[in-house]
């Protein structure tokens, strides 16, 4: 285990960052002196919860945030800075609903059963003016951005940096591209187990804003920031282990489209609360404008509108791109990063536990022929309908814990009944003259 104080001592960190995440994906932190560390360490950092997203109170306790040492990291713009993802705990007790304790807890229910998770993801994110207002490269216009040579090199010094410093941090960076909408990128490296993917995602995504204001743009993981453009995905590749991370037991290559029995099961698990796991994938009222979506300027959202799966085809919710894992293409850059891997290891699990048959496969273009099929749910079309499915599903509620699940309701709820009192232009527009 990681003596941070001896970390602090041999690498020059000043200021620990003690991080957790609150349930709407919030990164909340407390900077403190490398002298005061050692007894943090130990006790925890304290905070009022209630003035985070957590479903607190202001009478309660004082909650704690441990800081976990596996996840130390020195900010790479920062040095003198070291970001280290905390546990939350209060009089004595972990907290139930804070996201990484949610996950922890999957990761334990899983290691039982002899299965170890392991997931890559893919952030796409728009680099925007510092207002957030416009694309920060006015010659960004290309119909078909996707790939674009010449603009990715606009915004090298921005990728690089931060591309160089996943290369210092061991993470296996190994490709970076312009995406399919103008002023989008999108940075991949290497998968690992779910706590580490999603204690680095938490990390990418502190990193890319910093460096970004550090160029004087703004980064933004907004799920569809632009209208008619191709929206943020955060893309999840899943495939599961043996307790000793030695074997992919999802990998079967005499079976269909390579997945183990067992693969097709967890698979299983994710079709069917598809519906209900979208309120955590697509956690906002914004999301929706990416899933559904119609056509975009580029000639496809790369969204999926249905809960169906396929082979190596990017119309669909699922996609099996090569034997041994599958890529879960319906979350979206606001998915809470502890959120998603849980959710995913909730319903893969419970899948798991009752054979869960994933249906059938359509080797069809979704977008062209979806109209076609008539025996697949559709995604909800808005966050209430989402969070209402997310309600009505029992088993994966209790999967993710019911404390948990009570508590994110609740805030979704009052965030979409925030979003249904706001008066819009389109209201308006089409009703003024009725
Ligand atoms: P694409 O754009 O084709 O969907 P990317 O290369 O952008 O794919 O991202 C693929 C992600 O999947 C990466 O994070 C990669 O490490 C991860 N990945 C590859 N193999 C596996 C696997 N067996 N299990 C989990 N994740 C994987
Ligand atoms: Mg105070
Ligand atoms: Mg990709
Ligand atoms: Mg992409
Ligand atoms: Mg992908």
């Amino acid at each position: 285990m990681t003596d941070l104080a001896a970390f602090a001592r041999d690498k020059g960190v000043k200021y620990f960052m003690i991080s957790y995440t609150d349930l709407f994906g919030g990164q909340r932190a407390k900077l403190v002196p490398a002298q005061a560390i050692a007894d943090m360490q130990e006790d925890g950092a304290g905070f009022a919860g209630f003035a985070t997203w957590l479903d607190l109170t202001p009478a309660h306790p004082d909650m704690l945030a441990v800081p976990d040492p596996a996840s130390v990291i020195q900010l790479p713009w920062k040095p003198e800075v070291a970001w280290v993802a905390a546990d939350c705990v209060m009089e004595g007790k972990e907290l139930e609903q804070a996201p990484r304790n949610v996950l922890r807890k999957l990761v334990a229910e899983a290691a039982k059963e002899g299965l170890r998770v392991k997931t890559g993801i893919e952030p796409e994110f728009f680099l925007l003016t510092p207002d957030g207002e416009q694309i920060s490269d006015e010659a960004d216009t290309a119909e078909k951005p996707c790939y674009d040579q010449q603009a990715v090199m606009r915004r090298y010094d921005v990728i690089a940096e931060i591309c160089d410093y996943m290369l210092d941090l061991g993470w296996g960076p190994y490709q970076n591209d312009h995406e399919d909408a103008n002023g989008q990128f999108e940075m991949n490296w290497e998968y690992d187990d779910a706590l580490i993917t999603a204690d680095r995602h938490s990390f990418f995504k502190f990193m890319v804003k910093s460096v970004a204001e550090k160029h004087g743009l703004r980064a933004t993981f907004m799920p569809k920031p632009i209208e008619g453009l191709t929206g943020n995905g955060c893309h999840a590749h899943i495939s599961v282990w043996d307790n000793e991370g030695k074997t992919n037991v999802f990998a079967d290559k005499s079976k269909e489209l390579g997945l183990s029995d067992q693969g097709r099961t967890f698979l299983g698990g994710i079709m069917k609360h598809a519906e209900a796991l979208a309120a955590i994938t697509n956690p906002t009222v914004n999301s929706y404008k990416r899933i559904n979506a119609p056509r975009t300027a580029s000639g496809a959202t790369w969204a999926p509108n249905s809960v169906t799966w396929t082979g190596n085809n990017r119309t669909h919710m699922v996609r099996v791109p090569g034997p041994g894992r599958f890529e879960l293409r319906l979350p979206d850059g606001a998915v809470n990063p502890y959120l998603l891997q849980a959710v995913i290891i909730a319903a893969g699990l419970s899948g798991v536990r009752c054979k869960a048959d994933p249906g059938r496969r359509y080797d069809i273009d979704m977008y062209a022929e979806g109209h076609q099929i008539t025996d697949a749910p559709k995604l909800p079309l808005n966050l209430l309908d989402a969070i209402r499915n997310f309600d009505k599903d029992d088993e994966l509620k209790a999967m993710l814990g019911t404390g948990f699940s009570a508590s994110y309701i609740k805030l979704k709820r009052k965030e979409w009944n925030s979003f249904v009192s706001h008066f819009t232009r389109w209201e308006r527009d089409n009703t003024l003259d009725i």
